[in-house]
Formats: structure tokens, sequence, C-alpha cells
């Protein structure tokens, strides 16, 4: 019988999680569906309070990492199925081949000399990617994947020659044998595709607030400038829509905490970068809890940044890009016409679990939220348990671990 623990997703709470439970002597195994560790975060520009860069967080996570060797992690990975019970568990996990050798030469050349292109989902639709790519600069692990579906035939010429490419890797199978499991799948942007009255899949200048973060990084689609997607105009007049899909029993039935923050923090990227531009926050409620009261002070004290307590009822697309909304004021009483030549919806995290497989035998709620049954041996973190910002997801982890070794300990 193994003593192991394994953590199913190596974002922030995983990641923490693990390295908590590895550092007080338990072997863990990380298993994560992406080729990279870290999570949405890694997608972030900065992250609040303290509008750091996803690096400054993550790198230290990934240096406990390396350093620790009763981590193992297998990225490309998903768990299949889950045999056994609380303190004896069999897990088989598939590995999709990576298709490039470990410790392989720096591939950039390689990579920015193929023809071929993807979707990059990394940049949410705003850029294409090469079938040879990492996804951000500060990638753990720092190793490439080739995707062969989007190699073609003069690509594979180029890439048959090279020492560290291997074509014909298969994808494998193994069987982890641990004690108890920790469940931190977190979430993904609610499909703003739904949100058809907001002009989400129709107009090219409403984005989401997930679209605003990689406009707004240096390593993103623009390399940090914040332009509109129809016409890479600066913008000047920018409008955020918050609750977009959100507390609403057609998209998502509650409020995903951090959307508000997020859209704050947004407005202050906007406003960086052009200093004369105007931003207007349309909103229900504006929800900024505890000691983020002192963020929303600080972003309320620019005068170029105004709140309208009203919701946004339609969208419209005017000639040369600009949308009109159709805002109900909730303090005037009065519906208004509003124009702005760019629009950020606020869109919610759906937990991952709520449309996927559930190979763990776990209770999810109505909205896909994981129901802790601690009797099970399988215990949730950071946002496949709620929605929660970046420092709860991390307590969340370190709690997780403790229940997880607390299984370990009972058997
Ligand atoms: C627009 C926006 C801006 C935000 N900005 C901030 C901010 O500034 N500050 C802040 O504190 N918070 C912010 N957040 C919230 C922050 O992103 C979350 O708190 C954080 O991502 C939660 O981490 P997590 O590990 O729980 O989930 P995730 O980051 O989602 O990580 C989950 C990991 O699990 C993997 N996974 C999923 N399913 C499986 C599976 N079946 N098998 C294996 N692996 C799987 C995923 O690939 C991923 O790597 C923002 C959120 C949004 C929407």
């Amino acid at each position: 019988m193994s003593n192991a623990i394994l953590v199913v997703g190596g974002g922030f709470s995983g990641l923490t999680a693990a390295i908590e439970a590895a550092e007080v002597g338990y072997d863990v195994f990380i298993v994560e569906k992406s080729p990279f560790l870290g999570g949405r975060v890694a997608q972030l520009n900065k992250y609040f309070p303290k509008l750091c860069p996803p690096s400054c967080g993550l790198e230290i996570q990934f240096q406990r990492i390396k350093n620790n060797p009763r981590i193992k992690f297998f990225t490309q990975a998903c768990v299949q199925k889950v045999q056994g019970s609380a303190g004896n568990f069999t897990v088989t996990v598939a590995i999709e081949p990576r298709h490039t050798a470990p410790n392989s030469a720096d591939l950039s050349l390689l990579a920015s000399s193929l023809q071929g292109e993807a979707e990059n989902d990394f940049e949410f639709g705003l850029a294409k990617r090469k079938p040879l790519y990492l996804s951000a600069p500060f990638s753990f692990p720092s190793r490439y994947v080739l995707d062969k579906s989007a190699v073609g035939k003069e690509d594979q010429i180029k890439l048959a020659g090279n020492p560290f490419i291997e074509m014909n890797e298969a994808p494998r199978e193994i069987t982890l044998e641990v004690a108890s499991i920790v469940l931190a799948t977190g979430w993904k942007p609610y499909d703003a595709s739904n949100l058809t009255n907001l002009g989400a899949s129709t107009l090219q200048n409403c984005i989401s607030n997930m679209q605003m973060e990689r406009l707004a990084s240096p390593h993103g689609p623009t390399k940090g400038k914040i332009t509109r997607p129809s016409d890479g105009a600066s913008p000047k007049n920018i409008a955020f829509v918050q609750c977009a899909g959100s507390r609403d029993e057609n998209h998502l039935n509650y409020c995903s905490y951090i959307c508000c923050m997020a859209s704050l923090k947004q407005a202050l990227y906007l406003r960086e970068q052009y200093p004369s531009a105007k931003v207007t926050i349309y909103y229900i409620d504006l929800r900024t809890p505890g000691r983020y009261e002192n963020f929303r002070k600080k972003v309320m004290a620019d005068e170029h940044i105004t709140l309208v307590k009203g919701k946004v009822a339609g969208v419209e697309g005017l000639a040369g890009g600009d949308v009109l909304l159709e805002v109900e004021d909730a303090v005037h009483g009065v519906k208004g016409k509003h124009q702005h030549d760019l629009v950020v919806l606020a869109t919610g995290m759906q937990p991952s679990l709520a449309s996927g497989c559930n190979p763990f035998g776990v209770t999810l709620d109505n909205d896909g939220f994981v129901v802790e049954e601690a009797e099970k041996g399988i215990f949730a973190a950071g946002c496949a348990k709620q929605p929660l910002d970046v420092m709860r997801s991390a307590q969340s982890g370190t709690s997780a671990a403790l229940k997880a070794i607390q299984t370990v300990r009972r058997r």
C-alpha cells in the first residue's frame, strides 16, 4: 500500500497542495491535462491585489517543485479510472505524447520556421500558434510541444531531421497507487458565445475579460498593447459589463467572486496605457470584499473611471466597430444608450468538471463544483470547490493537503 497523494490539476491550488504535502514528507503525483503547470494564473497579465505578474508567484512554486524529489508530475495527462477507496486507490492515467525529447536543445528557431498554424487556446482566439510551441516564456516544464495535427507536408520534412523531435512517440497509460486524492481541476471561462444578447460571438470589439488579460500581457498577441481586435486602434472609451452571464439562472447561477476586482484591475491596465481614455464599469452591485475595498477606493479615485449601477440589456454593433450599449440605470431609473469603442464582458468562472468527465466518483453540485465527502478520501481545492481568488485558492490547497495527509495517517 502506498502513502502517496495524487493531486489532479496543476494550477495554483494544486501546486500548493502538492508542495505542502511533499514538504512534510509525503510522495505526491500531479496529473495535469495541459502541457504546462500554472493553470489559469499563467494567462493573467498581473494579479491583484499587488498587481504582480504571474511569474512572480508561479516561479517560486516551480522552484519548490524542482527542488523536491518527492513530487512527480505528469503533463498532458488525464485520469481515466479510479478504483479502490480512501487509503487505497489505484488510478489509471492516460498521457498524451509531447513529441519532443526531454532536455532538448532550444527549438525556438525550428518552431518559428514552421508554416503550419493552429488556434492558440492560450490566447483565447486572439492569435494562432505554430505546431511546435511553448505557451509562455516562463512555461514549466520549459519544453516544447509538437501538435502533430497542425503539421503540414513541408513542416514534416523540416521536423524529420531533428534529433529532438519524436514523431512516433505513442500515448502511454500508467497506474498510480495512492492513499488520497486532491481535486484541483479549477475553472474555465464561461462560454461567452452563449451571451448572444451581449454581442460576444458576433461583435469583434466585445471581448471577454480573459481576452483582456491576454491583450494586456507583454507575452500576449499584441505584446501588451491593448488594441481593438477589429482594427488595431487604441481604445478611448471602454465599457466593462459586469455579471456577463453570472447570477443568471440561464447561464451561471452564482457570483464568481473575482469579476468586479478583475474589471477594476483591468481598468487600471487601460488607464496606464491611455492616460486620456475613459472607462465605464456597468455593474449590478460591486463586490470587493474585505481588504479589496482599499483597491476599489484607489481605482474609484481616478476621475476617468466611472461606475454606473445598471444592467446592460443589449448591445448593437455600429459602423466603424463601435458598440452601442443599452443600459437600465438602476439609480436614476432611466434607460439609456451609450457608445463605446471597446466592450469587455466580465464573464465568470465555471468549474472545469461542470461539463467534463468525472472518473473520480465525487458528487458535483448543480453548478459543477465538487461537494466534499471527506469519507471518500478525495478532497477539493481551489476553484474546483468554489470561485476563489489566487490567495484563497492557495489557502484551500493547503487545507486540502492537510485533509489528504490525515487520510494517509488514518490507514
Ligand atoms: C478575468 C479574470 C481575472 C482574474 N484575475 C485575478 C487576479 O488578478 N488575482 C486573483 O487573485 N485572482 C484572479 N482571478 C482568479 C484566478 O484565476 C483563480 O483564483 C485561480 O486560477 C484558481 O486556481 P486553481 O488552481 O483553483 O484553478 P486553475 O487556475 O483553473 O487551475 C486548474 C488546473 O487544473 C487543470 N485541469 C483541469 N481539469 C483537469 C483534469 N480533468 N485533469 C487534469 N488537470 C486538469 C487545468 O489545466 C489547470 O492547469 C481571475 C479570474 C478571472 C476570470
